[in-house]
């Protein structure tokens, strides 16, 4: 077993007899609500919470015949790209000891990466599958939005999350994709691929067959990477191109607003979903007496400090007086960074980008630096604004041995098209 602190827990659910993930093990990021077994988010608001139902993507895993070996950790509610605002310890990177995993869901793509389990589900509001996914050496998809069931998945943004699958290859991310993914009647915001142009048959789409593939590089989410990234990023594009595809560049000039918009409305989502943790309906109770006093004490004690600070700053965007100033400014960035993908899509049939700026941190080396923590999001919250699908795949490693991803985006629903040029690489 990992000594990774990959998992909060590790209380076994099986799943049903027979099946196609009879006999396979997936791992499940703890913000997955799982009926009789403890899901805290990472927070000590929710330390014993035991929720009395399934989300969808759990019960469609039982009745695969996956087994649940455990709950994974991860940064609180989702709120991190490091997975060390945990409350219940920093997990370390398996591929890159003394490094971080990356987060929100470091501890799914750790077990995969350290091989204790066969596939793992995470979470991607701005980044938490893709980044991990990049920085432990393995799959990660995000998946466009709407494409899979939130029901079920404790809320941080949700108007930009998706759950997504995990995996040592293309193909099998593909495999619980096409396990996961599909409309769900408990999720209004869920559609059926099928009225979108497409099917679900996203394993058999893992051909790795890139011949004629047109990848467009929008030249903006290179500036400023970390040069062994940068180089890293070429040779796995060198590879795709050797293999029959071609390149251009292309210019996303809103990504340039993109974090910052990302994280106006990531923060105010939050401010809002995060008010049921008040000790009453739901978390760690604040004790007796004034129900103000009551209800600032649980969330005092309840929320570690990038949360407090989320939920403060959200809670400031969307007061009156700045919610045009903020919030609706970023809904502006929002459309504009929406409109330049579909440009940037109507001209190539992916887009290439590192998944990460940069490699793997040291552990504890961003906390106190929180800005710059949000600016390695750059290349993929542009991604949930647009509400697009796209996967990161190991593109290799630096000199120094540090993991560094690819990520490919596809148009809407265009999951079949990522899956195919990433099961290229791996
Ligand atoms: N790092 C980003 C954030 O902290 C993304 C997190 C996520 O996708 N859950 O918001």
């Amino acid at each position: 077993m990992t000594d990774y602190n990959a998992y909060i827990a590790t209380d076994t659910i099986e799943g049903a007899e027979g099946g196609p993930l009879a006999g396979k093990t997936v791992a499940v990021k703890d913000n997955i609500s799982t009926k009789g077994v403890q899901t805290t988010c990472g927070s000590a608001m929710l330390e014993g919470y035991v929720p009395p139902y399934d989300a969808t993507v759990i019960k469609r895993l039982k009745d695969a015949g996956a087994t649940i070996p455990g709950k994974t950790n991860m940064d609180e509610f989702g709120m991190g790209t490091t997975t060390e605002t945990s409350a219940y310890g920093a997990v370390e990177n398996p591929a890159a000891r003394g490094r971080v995993p990356g987060g929100s869901s470091g501890g799914s793509a750790a077990v995969v990466a350290a091989g204790d389990a066969d596939y793992a589900l995470g979470s991607d509001t701005g980044g938490s599958v893709r980044c991990p996914a990049a920085f432990c050496g393995v799959v990660g998809i995000k998946p466009t939005y709407g494409l899979v069931s939130r029901y079920g998945l404790v809320a941080y943004a949700n108007s930009l999350e998706q759950i997504g699958p995990l995996a040592p290859t293309v193909e099998e991310a593909a495999e619980l994709l096409e396990v996961i993914a599909g409309p769900d009647e408990r999720d209004g915001t869920t559609r059926d691929a099928r009225e979108h142009g497409t099917d679900y048959d996203f394993a058999d789409a893992a051909d790795g067959d890139v011949e004629g593939l047109s990848i467009g590089v929008p030249t903006e989410l290179l500036d400023g990477a970390d040069e062994r990234v940068v180089e890293t990023f070429w040779d796995a594009i060198d590879e795709l191109e050797s293999r029959g595809a071609s390149y251009h560049e292309v210019d996303l000039p809103s990504v340039e607003h993109a974090v910052e918009a990302y994280y106006v409305i990531a923060m105010s989502e939050a401010s809002s979903n995060l008010a049921r943790f008040d000790g009453v309906r739901y978390g760690q109770s604040g004790g007796e007496g004034n129900w103000n006093e009551s209800f600032a004490k649980a969330r005092d004690e309840g929320f570690g400090e990038e949360v407090k600070r989320r939920v403060l700053l959200g809670t400031y965007a969307l007061s009156a007086g700045y919610h045009d100033k903020y919030y609706k400014k970023a809904q502006d960035a929002r459309a504009w960074v929406k409109q330049d993908f579909d440009e940037a899509l109507s001209g190539a049939d992916v887009l290439a980008s590192p998944t990460m700026p940069v490699p793997p941190m040291k552990r504890g080396e961003s906390l106190d630096d929180p800005l710059t923590m949000y600016l390695a999001d750059a290349n993929t919250t542009p991604v949930n604004l647009a509400n697009l699908p796209a996967i990161s795949v190991p593109a290799g490693e630096t000199d120094d041995g540090l993991p560094v991803g690819l990520q490919l985006v596809g148009p809407a629903f265009g999951e079949k098209t990522i899956i195919r040029a990433g099961s290229a690489l791996a």
